[in-house]
């Protein structure tokens, strides 16, 4: 799984990435892609060079950034190509890290300031997005940088809005409190994308198997994100005391809602007691999702003993 880490200027990303980087998570760092791309010889330094001219390199060959940067400020077109010569090769060069990092990592980090302009999202499976109110964004990039608050408001305008950002992202982490607080959030949906994500649902015949299941998996089924259709999971929170995030009832379309999750491959397994005997009303409903995970690999169990089976190979790994 890769997990585009993205914010706002001075919005706390950074120490986020550190934060992740303690916790043992392979990294990959855009800012840095970007600056070795364009170090003396490299394949984005021609083309910048080549455009805008060798008035902006130095004695030693290398790219003066404050004459680039003085360049594209504020003129909306210049720094359009700009990107357009580098965005390409930094998206390249960052599939080749993702490539030779996905050997030894479950789980890579793309810590990319502009994961949404850039077009980086795409990349990802999903995005976490470090927010703050933009009074205290404001305070802290003048502190930060020992800025006026003109220029501050000018830095963070030519952004894209955190707001909007946010809005966009699967996990919003929320800097506006002490840095212990993010270490908390930091730390808790690290934990989160370890556990294997299961859901679970069982057809009316079969709600008493399923809350013997969850009863005798509790202490395996308490590492795993459980979602379930609504009936279903309200009977294992209320009966069995499971964390269970709920989807609407299976008739309802419960079912199809699972099966979205796994189509995003957001889901490790279906466990799906289903009831061979009695008609459903919403049959033929069921035959979408079992098709989906058959379409996606995601391992499916319609009966106790393969849900058995399937829940102790996920969990043993
Ligand atoms: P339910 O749905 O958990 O809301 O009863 C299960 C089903 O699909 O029949």
């Amino acid at each position: 799984m890769i997990i585009g880490l993205t914010g706002g200027i001075a919005s706390g990303k950074s120490t986020v990435s550190n934060i992740l980087k303690e916790l043992g998570a392979c990294i990959i760092d855009a800012d840095r892609i970007a600056h070795k791309i364009l170090k003396k010889g490299q394949p984005g330094w021609r083309g910048v060079v080549g455009y805008f001219g060798t008035d902006i390199i130095d004695d030693k060959g290398e790219i003066d950034r404050k004459k680039l940067g003085k360049l594209v400020f504020n003129k909306p077109e210049e720094r359009k190509k700009l990107e357009k010569i580098t965005h390409p090769i930094i998206i390249s060069q960052i599939k080749d890290e993702i490539v030779s990092l996905k050997n030894k990592c479950n789980l890579i980090i793309l810590d990319a300031p502009l994961l949404f302009e850039a077009n980086l999202d795409r990349l990802v499976d999903r995005v976490w997005v470090v927010y703050v109110d933009r009074d205290i964004q404001l305070r802290r990039l003048q502190e930060r940088d020992g800025l006026s608050r003109e220029e501050a408001i000018l830095r963070i305008e030519t952004q894209m809005p955190l707001k909007e950002k946010a809005r966009l992202a699967d996990i919003v982490i929320d800097n506006n409190g002490s840095i212990k607080k993010l270490k908390k959030q930091v730390i808790k949906h690290w934990r989160e994308l370890k556990m294997k994500r299961i859901a679970l649902i069982a057809h009316d015949e079969k709600k008493d198997d399923i809350i013997e299941f969850a009863r005798k998996h509790y202490d395996l089924l308490k590492k795993c994100k459980l979602i379930a259709t609504g009936t279903t999971g309200k009977m294992i929170i209320d009966k069995v005391g499971l964390e269970v995030e709920r989807m609407l009832s299976g008739p309802l379309g419960g079912d199809q809602m699972i099966g979205s999750r796994v189509a995003q491959e957001k889901l490790d397994g279906v466990i799906f007691l289903r009831d061979p005997l009695t008609a459903q009303p919403h049959e033929p409903d069921i035959t979408a999702l079992l098709r989906v995970c058959d379409v996606h690999n995601v391992p499916l169990a319609t009966n106790l003993a393969t849900a058995d089976l399937i829940l102790h190979k996920l969990l043993e790994e």
